[in-house]
């Protein structure tokens, strides 16, 4: 789970790490009394995403001025008028898609004069298995262009569980990051913070772009962006609170509700698999015979004929889905459950596009049986090699 660039600040503020004093607003009205309520004599207006990219980003509307999601004002009659061109608007950035993002809520803090932008983030590293330090002096860039073109401007190095943070950590980056005298004893004590804080609240990535050393040689963040582990989330309550769940895909919000592992993705085959792995491998064969996923689902060992239902409501409520491939492999899960689901699902929502299913394993043949008798048209594959020939041949002729 994301949260956004306010809430994350709030979090590093309660923590100790250095932050400006900001605003968040959700009605325009609102916009002049929280400028109001900061100091100047420089405000920052910005536009809260669960993407980012906003100061290179452009409003669809006019309205909404030429300026990207991050605005410097000068007054608070300014900051003001800035919120209320960006609030309702959607803002298309390089993270956002074409589509862009409607804007909901405005962050307004105090200005800082910035001397450098620095890069830093705290990601677990999938291969040692550890929480990993990124850090560049190319800060307030995309990071991504920074590893392609130069990756030699970034350190990264990870730090062992066993021992967790040590100032020595600190040094490292504050010496690869150039900085100096009171800086360093900063950037040790910052670090340490955001480490405690990573690890105490379960985060898969904290990014803070940029880290910046202030015209006062000070060391702020800027900018903050926050994940969480969903697996974690049941115990953190205060994080749990902070979802946004107008910034997440309804169709993944509706699966959540179910329990359903989903992920939506741009294709046009929707599947339904049971096992993370063979939903995988599923994908793989979709894209070897030429066409594209329109999500990952697993529908999971244990699941009900309710929760099968829900999952393939989800996969035909999607106006990419040109075919829909079934690739059941019953072990825990069994074929008679998943083909009552199916058939349920398809009488409550109709079916429009091609269905194929391949069924296997536990009580495959009540599975088949019933599909049968539904009277569904239906398109039966044996294998799963098969199974994929025949949803690409359906959707692509
Ligand atoms: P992003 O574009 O979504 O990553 O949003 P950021 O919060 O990183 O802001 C983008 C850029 O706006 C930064 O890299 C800064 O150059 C600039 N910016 C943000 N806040 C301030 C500020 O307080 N003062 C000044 N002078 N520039 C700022
Ligand atoms: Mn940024």
């Amino acid at each position: 789970m994301n949260i956004h660039e306010y809430q994350a600040k709030a979090l590093l503020r309660s923590y100790g790490a250095p932050v400006s004093d900001g605003r968040a607003v959700l009605k325009a009205e609102d916009a002049k009394t929280a400028a109001g309520e900061l100091d100047g004599p420089l405000w920052v207006v910005k536009a809260q995403i669960h993407a980012g990219g906003r100061g290179k980003g452009k409003f669809k509307e006019a309205d909404a001025g030429k300026a990207g999601g991050v605005r410097l004002a000068k007054s608070v009659a300014e900051a003001a008028e800035e919120a209320k061109k960006m609030l309702g608007r959607t803002l298309v950035t390089k993270q956002t898609g074409p589509a862009g993002k409607q804007v909901n809520r405005i962050y307004i803090e105090d200005g800082s004069g910035i001397e450098r932008e620095l890069y830093l983030a705290l990601l677990i590293d999938r291969e040692t298995s550890r929480v990993s330090f990124v850090c560049s002096t190319e800060g307030g860039m995309d990071i991504e262009e920074v590893a392609a073109k130069t990756p030699e401007k970034i350190l990264s190095f990870s730090v062992d569980p066993a021992t967790g943070y040590s100032p020595f950590h600190g040094r490292r980056i504050a010496f690869s990051l150039g900085l100096e005298g009171a800086q360093v004893k900063q950037c040790v004590a910052l670090m340490g913070t955001l480490y405690r804080l990573f690890v105490e609240k379960d985060m898969e990535m904290l990014e803070i772009n940029p880290l910046i050393v202030t015209d006062k040689g000070d060391l702020k963040c800027l900018d903050a962006k926050m994940g969480f582990d969903d697996n974690a989330l049941y115990r953190h309550q205060d994080i749990a609170a902070l979802r946004d769940e107008s910034e997440e895909d309804p169709k993944e919000l509706e699966a959540s509700k179910y329990d359903l592992n989903y992920i939506a993705l741009d294709g046009e085959i929707g599947c339904m698999v049971n096992g993370a792995g063979l939903a995988m491998a599923t994908m793989d064969i979709i894209k070897l015979y030429g066409a594209e996923p329109a999500n990952f689902l697993d529908v999971g060992g244990g699941a009900t004929k309710e929760k099968v239902t829900a999952a393939f409501k989800i996969i035909t409520s999607d106006p990419k889905v040109k075919g829909i491939l079934v690739n059941i492999f019953g072990g825990i899960m069994r074929c008679d459950v998943i083909a009552e689901g199916v058939v349920e699902a398809v009488k409550e929502v109709g079916l429009k596009v091609p269905l194929v299913v391949r069924l296997e394993g536990t009580k495959v043949e009540e599975g088949k049986k019933i599909i049968e008798n539904s009277g569904l048209n239906v398109i039966s594959a044996d294998n799963l090699d098969d199974a994929a020939q025949k949803i690409v041949k359906a959707v692509k002729g």
